[in-house]
């Protein structure tokens, strides 16, 4: 078993019923879903299709809708294809044309407004570097071009130095919301996240859809202003993706290896699941073995803590949709068998403090893991109906296996996402002691356990009242 997730983005190479399962068998454990391409109508398809799958194969495979968030744009240019010269200059307007080596057309029409004179315009992910000269402030600016090459139709802008006055939902993005939380997702993906307040507003908008449906919320880190306000970020926000692609854009690429591993460790330090993404397995898009810097860069970010590893164009578009997740699985479980450094994190101990809500169940994960280290138990159990257990569990670590059970089918789909967390339904509630026993029982059954195996088990008595955690069972599987 993996404890590291592996999160496959589906596209025309994913799309099909046979496709998804050869990934969710090699060890996708979340499928994304990009709504920055794909219609509704296929989108709808592949969802109907996860869900199946879940049936057929009996996995909680989760479901991430990513929004687009405020990309910015190029629009269609002549031919598909013109040179810009280093040294020209270029006009960039919000009125609508077919671009040309002189003229080309932005989605975003506060551009002149925002932009101000010697502020950078990157476009096609940083490969051309154009220089603000002028803006009349209206529907006009004019660049002069640092570094040229050939602009393509519809190619990204990123402006590293510039305050964005977009909203963080974009029109698009609240219908995209709209339907993806009409099919219940599991998490939503916010991108170029600035603030604590985005993410704020989003779950005002989760909220207000259906309060009964918890669907969570993914702070895509990207833009360098979301890095100055990182805490209250993640204090927001229920996961973090560090969206290299971007985020190597806008920031200088040299600080992006820094970066992943200060949000991993503060996405620990929080019981935060984080998620790297971008340009893992890059290579098998295209080739059937990863370049060894990219077996690096895997097996790096899960000896630094992910929650998930994710692939992008390797699974959506890419040759091999199912060898990259296999490829992905191998080097996972090899660095989780070699390497120790990777459990047991020394989070810090809770705060004694009573008046805190979440002080016993805190108490109960953290004791629970020292224990778990000590005796070197195969297993902590736990029962939750909110997921909170489960992540607070992960975040320590533990060497043990993590064995959630809920009633709760949803939960088990959303900690599909986090490191090591297994699931099982269970709706029996007869005692505390039966509940125990049946579950060791079924854990036996599914060979996830062995005898003379200690297994902890944390749970709330009573398990009627269905409270917080507050009690732990050291025991040996007969
Ligand atoms: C990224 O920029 O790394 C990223 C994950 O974003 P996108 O949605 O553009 O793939």
């Amino acid at each position: 078993m993996k404890r590291t997730k592996i999160v496959a983005t589906l596209g025309p190479a994913s799309s099909s019923a046979e496709v998804i399962e050869e990934m969710i068998l090699a060890g996708a454990d979340v499928c994304r879903i990009n709504f920055s391409h794909g219609s509704y109508e296929n989108v709808l398809q592949q969802i109907n299709t996860i869900r199946d799958l879940n049936k057929k194969l009996g996995t909680h495979t989760a479901i991430l809708a990513d929004l687009q968030g405020p990309k910015l744009r190029i629009g269609v240019v002549e031919n598909n294809g013109v040179e810009l010269i280093a040294g020209k200059e270029i006009i960039i307007t919000t009125k609508e044309c077919t671009g040309t080596a002189e003229r080309v057309y932005i989605t975003y029409p506060q551009f002149p407004k925002d932009v101000k004179v010697g502020e950078n315009i990157l476009i096609d992910d940083g490969k051309l570097l154009l220089e603000t000269v002028s803006t009349n402030g209206v529907d006009e600016v004019k660049a002069v071009i640092r570094h040229g090459g050939i602009l393509s139709s519809k190619k990204g802008v990123n402006l590293p130095n510039t305050k964005v006055s977009l909203p963080c939902l974009t029109e698009k993005d609240l219908k995209d919301l709209d339907f993806a939380l009409t099919n219940h997702v599991d998490w939503v993906g916010l991108s170029f996240v600035r603030s604590a307040a985005d993410i704020i507003e989003l779950k005002h908008l989760i909220a207000n859809f259906n309060q009964k449906i918890r669907t969570r919320v993914v702070a895509k880190i990207e833009k360098p202003e979301a890095i100055l306000e990182i805490d209250n970020i993640i204090k927001e926000t229920d996961a973090l993706m560090v969206a290299r692609g971007d985020l190597g854009v806008e920031v200088p690429m040299q600080q992006v290896p820094i970066i992943q591993k200060m949000l991993v460790r503060k996405c620990l330090e929080q019981s935060k699941p984080v998620i790297i993404a971008t340009q893992m397995m890059e290579s098998m898009i295209t080739n059937i073995s990863p370049s060894r810097a990219e077996v690096n860069d895997v097996a790096n970010s899960v000896m630094d803590g992910a929650d998930a590893v994710m692939l992008s164009g390797e699974t959506s578009v890419g040759n091999h949709p199912a060898k990259v997740v296999a490829a992905m699985t191998k080097i996972i479980q090899h660095v989780e068998q070699e390497s120790d450094d990777i459990y047991n994190r020394e989070n810090a101990a809770p705060e004694v403090n009573i008046h805190n809500e979440r002080f016993l169940s805190d108490s109960i994960c953290y004791t629970a893991a020292k224990m778990a280290q000590r005796t070197s138990a195969a297993a902590i159990v736990t029962m939750t109906h909110s997921g909170y257990t489960a992540l607070k569990l992960a975040s320590h670590r533990p060497k043990a296996n993590i064995f959630v059970f809920t009633d709760n089918y949803d939960i088990l789909t959303t900690l599909n996402l986090v490191w090591g967390v297994k699931g099982f339904y269970y709706d029996k509630n007869i005692s505390t002691d039966h509940t125990i026993a049946d579950i060791k029982f079924i854990l036996k059954k599914n060979g996830m356990v062995k005898p003379n195996d200690l297994v902890i088990n944390i749970a709330s008595i009573p398990l009627s009242e269905k409270g917080k955690s507050n009690m732990i069972k050291l025991s040996a599987v007969e």
